[in-house]
């Protein structure tokens, strides 16, 4: 998974440059990627509102719910 994400940044940031774009300004935001990713995929409990951005918890360790994906504005 992060290697495919490593791969397709390296593939974007290549093709850009063939346009001209200047790719060091873009190495700058290859790392962040990941994180911004990760930091959108918010879960949370629809039964007693514990929400969590780790992608191993798959259900609530209150009640045991299946947790529920948010939706980030
Ligand atoms: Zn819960």
């Amino acid at each position: 998974m992060s290697v495919l994400l490593l791969a397709g940044s390296l593939l974007a940031t290549v093709i850009l440059w063939l346009w001209g774009f200047p790719f060091f300004f873009l190495f700058l935001f290859i790392p962040l990627i990941p994180q911004v990713w990760k930091e959108r995929k918010v879960r949370s409990c629809p039964v007693c509102g514990f929400s969590t951005t780790d992608g191993k918890v798959a259900f609530c360790p209150y009640d045991g719910t299946p947790l529920t994906d948010v939706q980030s504005p």
